[in-house]
């Protein structure tokens, strides 16, 4: 199964086209962290790709892409790397480029891979799955690969009615990857290096007792349904590393987190995640005081969120932040709790959370109906969030965000419906307490494996109307209403419930165009491909999507089991008619699942959990503490050079500013912080340099409170950049209060740059210099001269090669330079030239930074030594 492949160096294919695209760092990978394995002469690993099927700033928070690349990385036998779907111009500079999508790693195009793993968070994503095979040039059918295509398998909460993809995928993974799916990838390894094919790794997946696939049978697979895969002792193991690698931009959620526990013991009768993800097993403290210290020490961050499916039911949660806030508030780490059970939030917790940096306060109640609440197997009650709402207005917050549902399966009346409570509610609520209130209403999409996955899903007519309803009764100013787009739950329900011929609507919808549909504002766009796909799909796909299930009848997840048998769901269908609830798990409860068994169970027991860490005299494994600006006798400036070139070029600003303050909280560098609630590193730049341009000679500063030597500077921050940014020089002195410290941007003059032209451009640029566009330019002598394609300035050393223009400008020629051969050449720059900075230069004369920064060191030393003189 050897595979012969030429990896893609996308520094080197794309070039400054790569300045085209929005976001270029997305594809270039080189992130800190990222683990880059090297292609040994056939070193016989299996090639894995993890495929996420959205783009790279939403996929880089993904946490199941970042646990199943570190888990599968940590084997000797394969080698996993990362690919995300890509924007439409991306896609559009690899189709004219005539390259395939690779991996970020190391540029193994997609088609040559041994395996593509696809982790489905949202069923929404498939056409984000159909965009990375077909670019990756991997036959999206799965009945048209052959043997020398990668076998393309998928997993995840989103994939477990996985009739509706069969067409695509060979197989699925149901359940989690530490419960089996790492042992099946490294069996797959060795049966590669033993000379395996294609079908026979196949085979092997197929055989796995978690494993989906189309045709199942005993003979095949040795099984007829696919049963969950469950990691039995999470919590009470260390969980696989996931924060790196850290990304090259900011992504959705750029924070920290830490899995403080694994499955929700409230069995709302609605969720899908609180059956995909039974029984609830608590993290020990322990664990996750270590996760935490790697996070802050390896990591770098600084907020960390404190994830689960309900973290206000880990036991004893308000031990857990004072410990947390206690170990971490001197490095000003904030905790968040993003996933609160209304219920759950008291007092003391918020007390806890509102210690450091204000979370948000998010609370989702779905109905205020307490008959209704009963249905659900949830209760909020009213009087419970007024206190908590009022307390957390005292403490400073000023608003709060409530999540509703309409569309669930209840009793309407005329005087009684979903909307109308939902806006009584809220406006009562507002009224009591005076907070401002966000409000996010989606539409309930009945899920397969749940106790209401037989009930009917309300119309986008009618959906549409109850939305505009609540829209219409909230006043703006105290209210601010969002609401989910009825398309998206619509095709939701298609991809929730839908059986194979939901995968052909798919397809043609994606030959349309569609692409990124789990994105609001592109299925708007698409939906009028999506109508053309449903009218062509040969059944009515809306009565399909709608319909109410017949309880016997058979269902397309029934090959897939996910613990629960279908009689639990039955029952507690009939419990919601009833309006009974259903207790909360505990070990050993009587309301059994079929989930607790011989090696899984629930695990929640607070006395097991305590580790006893709130005793103050146990060593705390944190960094120095940060120091900020006050109250510091003498500090030191150091004024650094760094480069940006071999993909550092395209980390956008912010990025690197973000790639800085968290190289400095790494390094424990003496670093100054700036005073308030957010502290952060006092770092300045002389300039920003536009996306693209390489650079040899960025000026930045930092503020120091104890002097450290040169190198000991420049080796301490370089340890945690990406390769293409380092820092070269750097010129350490005292500062004084006696003289103003003036900034690094009011001490800059300008830069020399190199212009490399590209073919025609290269003869062409002289006529530039003929004609009027660089008039301006030629006849300011004190600010521009030049050298290099027929020009020759003896101010500038060197260049006179053909080809490549030298340029030193003063900073306000810069830009109007560029502009200029833009509008001579009527492109972009970097469609006929790259361009690299060669050296920044400082006031008055164009001198070097470190000229200019050791006059000024020349100048508060003495004004220091007169100071002292003075006061002996
Ligand atoms: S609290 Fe309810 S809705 Fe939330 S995760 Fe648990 S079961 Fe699901
Ligand atoms: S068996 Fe009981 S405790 Fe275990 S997951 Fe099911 S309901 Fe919860």
């Amino acid at each position: 199964m050897a595979k012969t492949m030429e990896r893609i160096n996308p520094l080197q294919a794309f070039g400054p086209a790569l300045c085209s695209v929005q976001n270029p760092s997305s594809y270039i990978g080189g992130e800190i962290g990222a683990t880059v394995k090297p292609h040994g002469e056939d070193d016989g690993l299996l090639n894995v790709a993890i495929a996420f099927p959205d783009v790279y700033s939403i996929g880089m928070s993904n946490q199941a892409i970042k646990i199943i690349y570190n888990g599968l990385n940590a084997r000797n036998s394969v080698r996993c790397e990362r690919v995300f779907a890509v924007e439409s111009d991306f896609e559009s500079l690899l189709r004219q480029k005539n390259l395939p999508l690779y991996t970020l790693e190391t540029g193994m195009p997609l088609h040559c891979v041994d395996l593509v793993g696809f982790s489905i968070g949202y069923e929404l994503g498939i056409t984000g799955v159909l965009n990375v095979l077909d670019l990756g040039r991997i036959p999206l059918l799965k009945s048209e690969r052959t043997d020398g295509d990668p076998i393309v398998i998928a997993g995840g909460v989103g994939a477990t009615n996985p009739a509706v993809f069969s067409a695509f995928f060979d197989a699925v993974f149901i359940g989690e990857a530490e419960g089996g799916l790492f042992d099946l990838i490294e069996r797959l390894a060795a049966m590669k290096k033993n000379g395996a094919a294609r079908r026979d790794l196949l085979a092997e997946c197929v055989r796995h007792p978690s494993v989906w696939t189309q045709d199942m049978s005993v003979a095949r697979c040795g099984h007829t349904v696919a049963r969950r895969a469950v990691q039995a002792d999470f919590g009470s193991v260390p969980s696989v590393e996931s924060f790196f690698p850290l990304p090259n931009i900011k992504t959705v959620q750029d924070h920290g987190v830490v899995e403080i526990m694994r499955g929700c013991p409230n069995g709302c009768r609605f969720c899908h995640a609180g059956i995909y993800y039974r029984p609830q097993r608590v993290k020990s403290r322990d664990l996750i005081f270590a996760e935490t210290d790697r996070l802050v020490n390896e990591a770098g961050y600084r907020e960390i969120s404190l994830t689960s499916l309900s973290s206000a039911d880990y036991p004893d949660i308000g031990g857990l932040l004072d410990e947390l806030n206690r170990r971490y508030r001197a490095q000003n780490v904030s905790f968040q709790l993003p996933s609160l059970k209304a219920n759950s939030v008291t007092l003391p917790i918020l007390a806890k959370l509102s210690e450091v940096r204000k979370s948000g306060l998010t609370f989702a109640v779905e109905t205020p109906d307490e008959a209704w609440q009963l249905r659900l197997n949830k209760e909020v009650y009213a009087q419970h969030l007024v206190d908590i709402i009022t307390e957390a207005k005292r403490r400073g917050w000023n608003k709060a965000k409530f999540y509703f549902m309409v569309g669930l399966p209840f009793p309407e009346t005329d005087g009684k419906t979903e909307e109308s409570v939902i806006v009584d509610f809220l406006r009562d609520v507002q009224e009591k307490t005076g907070i401002r209130c966000n409000v996010n209403v989606g539409t309930f999409i009945p899920k397969p494996h749940t106790p209401y996955q037989w009930v009917r899903q309300i119309s986008p007519e009618e959906s549409e109307r109850k939305l505009t309803y609540i829209r219409e009764h909230l006043p703006r100013g105290k209210f601010k209403v969002s609401t989910h787009d009825v398309a998206t739950s619509y095709l939701e329900g298609l991809l929730s419930r839908g059986d194979e011929r939901a995968g052909m609507v798919i397809y043609r919808a994606y030959q349309k165009g569609c692409r990124l549909d789990a994105w609001e504002d592109h299925l708007r766009r698409n939906l009028p491909l999506w109508e053309a796909a449903f009218a062509e799909a040969g059944y009515d796909v809306k009565a399909e999507i709608l319909r109410p299930r017949d309880h016997d009848e058979p269902l397309p997840w029934d090959s897939v089991s996910l613990g629960p048998a279908k009689h639990f769901y039955e029952k507690e269908w009939q419990r919601h008619l009833a309006e009974t609830l259903t207790p909360k798990c505990t070990p050993g409860c009587d309301h059994r699942c079929g989930i607790c068994g011989n090696n899984v169970s629930c695990k929640n027991s607070d006395a097991v959990h305590k580790s006893g860490h709130l005793d103050d005299t146990l060593p705390l494994n944190v960094q120095k503490n940060i120091r900020q600006t006050c109250n510091i006798p003498v500090l030191y400036r150091v004024v650094f050079s760094f480069t940006k070139r071999d993909g550092g070029e395209y980390i956008a600003h912010l990025s690197l500013i973000e790639q800085f303050n968290r190289a400095i909280l790494k390094s424990e560098l003496p670093v100054v912080y700036t005073a308030g609630f957010n502290p952060l590193p006092r770092l300045e730049f002389a300039s920003t340099l536009p996306l693209g341009v390489t650079s040899c000679d960025e000026i930045a500063s930092l503020l120091l409170y104890e002097p450290v030597s040169e190198q000991a500077f420049i080796d301490a921050l370089n340890r945690h950049f990406m390769p293409g940014i380092r820092i070269s020089r750097s010129f350490v002195f005292p500062v004084t209060n006696l003289r103003r410290r003036e900034s690094l941007a009011s001490g800059l003059w300008g830069s020399i740059w190199r212009y490399q032209f590209f073919g025609a451009e290269n003869s062409a640029v002289r006529d530039f210099f003929a004609g009027d566009g660089a008039r301006p330019f030629l006849q300011d002598a004190s600010s521009c001269a030049f050298s290099g394609c027929g020009l020759r300035d003896d101010k500038l050393a060197g260049t006179t090669d053909e080809r490549t223009l030298t340029a030193r400008l003063a900073f306000r020629q810069e830009r109007p330079f560029r502009e200029a051969l833009e509008s001579f050449f009527g492109k972009k720059w970097y469609e006929f030239a790259a361009i690299a900075k060669i050296q920044t230069l400082a006031k008055p004369d164009a001198v070097s930074f470190f000229a200019l920064y050791e006059r000024i060191a020349a100048i508060n030393a003495e004004l220091i030594r007169q100071r002292d003189e003075r006061n002996t």
